[in-house]
């Protein structure tokens, strides 16, 4: 009975953690005579990513929802204190204040962040409620730190973004992969096989990486790269594809643009300089170059390793020339991947939640975007705010006082931005703060109002895994106590707003209808996308403008990419060292990243008692030689400084990172918080921070 939380049950669902989105059948046993105690029984259901394998999050996912931290009731600030208190009074107090404020600094004093995890219709409907219920211009997402690289360098080359331009299903396929700044094996776990699969039929796997991770593994051959310099490592093999003749010229002159102007800038590329930048083996980079020019077929791969810097957007363009260069995209076994990290990285940027888009992947800045949204929607497209500012930017806007009130949806700001010392004064210094969450973050206890929101078994909603398919999750089980859905807090304010009639939603479903609407004819265009293929048909990939059949298969740019010419844009960019330069004061690089068992700041595994007990603090690793020059002992507690902050860990000593790098995981807050120390310096194309390549100094702490 899957509406009693008190019974067994039996319910099919999706993990609510990283982006494959696999599918799991969760049993709820009823207690054996005697004991009080439920145990839970999981396993993995065939979809089409995961083929029914879980990874240690998935089969634990159930953990944090039965977690006793649940928040079960709206809590109000009191007298400094954070006190029980019904919905009414919680909503009035948000209303009260979005009123005021609007009235008194004007609209643009509220801001709006959101979350990579909302489904589709909570991430549109947080869009939609800025701009039309708040007037705002002031909202955008966690995912900013996640994808807006890769994002920004696939829509000024491609004229599209979408995670993976083909399916996981040619990863098998491949006979030479690139996997650069991603680690799978910890972050996406489920997908491994795909990659151990095209090892098998003869694949050649080359990983970029600074430290040896379980993904490393499986290489053969491991570039272990500075951090900060892929850009130059990719200009260095696209000059090797060059001078060895590796290139595809039928698809350079048929389907590109640009490649003389690309070809001039190569000749002034000094191999040397990119081995002395990279530090990397001359030979090592020729070799990687020329085995993936050689391959019949061949996908690259980019993630968080190469996107987080403050040059990441041109780092990918320059990936992606080399993609072009050979002509291995738009065919079986070959492409370019953008491998997204939260559950709902990919469809929570399409839809309206990020500063300068427009559901359905429109452009806020385009007239013709503006106004057929605004048509759906029902207002004049003046009405629809112009562009605000990126996620790490709203925070300085907190700090300086401009945005005075923040609502906060599915995110932990205080937590997850770089420089968090600088976004927890301004926080704890902000007129009003309200945070919708299923536990008290690290951002939640700063708030004047916290929401209690259901989990994933207990919502509808559909998400869009990291090959561009769309997903539909159905509730599972009764929403506990007092929570409510995302989206249905956001219909109940906008009506106490007085806009009702621009949210009149009673179900998620009616939602996705509303988004269809809005993106069709858009970059990601869902039109074709109903509530019933997804039951139906178990995923659909976008763009899907028809609600026909088969008019998908997953596989983009067969015959044409999405500018207007139908052709790819080479472009020329320079082989930048990182904006931080290590200097006496602060000599090493600090990275960081994921560890198997967590997800973004821990929020939910961190409550997860399985999970947590696989890895119960942060740490940072460091080479056995730093560990000496610095006289830090194994599992010592270390000071990390940098221009910005401090934050304390244990430390990890290992020879599988290099000399000159650190890495700290960044799933904890409070004193282990590694963004107290991250550079909040923005990739000026895409707002990126430069989570990768922060300056640091370390110390014993005795
Ligand atoms: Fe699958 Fe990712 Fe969940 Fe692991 S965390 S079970 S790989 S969706």
């Amino acid at each position: 009975d899957p509406a009693s939380r008190e019974s067994g049950f039996h319910v099919d669902t999706q993990c609510p953690f990283c982006s494959v989105q696999c599918k799991i059948r969760l049993t709820k046993n009823i207690p054996l005579p005697g004991t009080q105690r439920s145990t839970y029984s999981v396993e993995g259901i065939p979809n089409a990513a995961s083929e029914g394998r879980l990874c240690v999050k998935g089969m634990n996912a159930h953990q944090h929802v039965t977690s006793t931290d649940r928040l079960l009731q709206p809590l109000v600030k009191k007298d400094g204190k954070l006190t029980p208190a019904s919905w009414e009074e919680a909503l009035n107090r948000i209303r009260d204040n979005f009123l005021d404020v609007s009235e008194r600094y004007g609209p643009d004093a509220i801001g709006l962040y959101g979350g990579g995890s909302l489904t589709n219709e909570a991430a549109y409907l947080l869009g939609k409620f800025a701009r039309i219920a708040l007037g705002t211009k002031y909202i955008d997402y966690n995912g900013r730190f996640c994808m807006s690289a890769a994002a920004s360098a696939g829509n000024k080359t491609f004229g599209i973004d979408r995670g993976l331009t083909c399916r996981l299903s040619d990863i098998p396929l491949a006979r030479c992969i690139i996997l650069a700044g991603t680690n799978i094996a910890e972050c996406q776990p489920t997908l491994m096989p795909y990659f151990t699969k095209a090892k098998e039929n003869g694949a050649f796997i080359i990983v970029i990486d600074p430290r040896v991770t379980a993904t490393a593994a499986i290489a053969d051959i491991h570039l272990q790269i500075k951090p900060g310099t892929d850009a130059a490592l990719a200009n260095g093999m696209l000059k090797v594809l060059l001078s060895e003749s590796l290139l595809d010229e039928t698809f350079i002159s048929d389907r590109t643009n640009g490649f003389a102007g690309l070809k001039q800038h190569l000749a002034a590329v000094d191999l040397d300089e990119i081995a002395e930048m990279t530090g990397l083996d001359k030979a090592i980079i020729h070799k990687a170059a020329v085995t993936y020019g050689q391959a019949e077929t061949g996908i690259l791969f980019t993630a968080r390793g190469v996107e987080q810097q403050t040059d990441g957007h041109v780092a990918v363009r320059n990936f992606l020339n080399i993609v072009l260069a050979t002509g291995k995209i738009g065919k079986p076994g070959c492409g370019y991947g953008a491998i997204t990290g939260q559950g709902n990285g990919q469809g929570g940027r399409e839809h309206g939640q990020k500063s300068d888009q427009l559901p359905g992947y429109r452009s806020i800045d385009d007239e013709q975007d503006r106004a057929y949204v605004a048509k759906v929607w029902g207002v004049e497209s003046q009405e629809i705010p112009r562009k605000g500012v990126s996620a790490y930017e709203m925070m300085e806007l907190v700090h300086q006082g401009a945005i005075r009130s923040l609502f906060v949806m599915g995110s932990n700001p205080v937590v997850s931005n770089p420089n968090a010392d600088l976004v927890e004064e301004g926080l704890s210094k902000i007129d009003f703060l309200v945070v919708a969450d299923m536990f008290l973050s690290e951002t939640a206890r700063m708030a004047d109002v916290v929401l209690p929101v259901t989990a994933y078994l207990e919502n509808d909603g559909t998400l869009t895994n990291l090959e561009g398919r769309v997903l539909l999750r159905e509730t599972t089980i009764a929403a506990p106590g007092e929570t409510r859905h995302d989206w249905s807090i956001l219909c109940e304010l906008a009506e106490m707003l007085g806009k009702q009639r621009y949210f009149p939603f009673e179900s998620a479903e009616q939602i996705f209808n509303e988004l269809r609407l809005a993106s069709r004819g858009g970059l990601a265009d869902y039109y074709g996308i109903t509530y019933d293929r997804l039951r139906r048909d178990g995923g659909v990939y976008w763009p899907c403008p028809s609600t026909e059949e088969n008019d998908t298969n997953g596989m983009l740019f067969e015959q044409a990419f999405a500018h207007a010419d139908g052709k790819a844009i080479f472009h020329p960019v320079q082989s930048r060292l990182p904006q931080e330069i290590p200097d006496e004061q602060f000599p090493l690089t600090m990275t960081n990243g994921r560890v198997l068992s967590h997800y973004l700041t821990g929020v939910q595994t961190r409550r997860s008692p399985s999970l947590a007990a696989r890895s119960v603090e942060n740490f940072i690793e460091l080479h056995p030689r730093t560990a000496r020059k610095y006289k830090i002992e194994d599992g010592e507690w270390v000071e990390v400084s940098s221009r910005r902050g401090s934050f304390s860990v244990r430390s990890r000593i290992t020879d599988k990172i290099r000399e000159d790098t650190l890495f700290v995981p960044m799933h904890w807050g409070g004193v282990q918080n590694v963004n107290k120390a991250t550079s909040p310096e923005l990739d000026p194309n895409c707002k990126m921070p430069g989570f990768k390549t922060s300056a640091v100094s370390i110390r014993p702490l005795r």
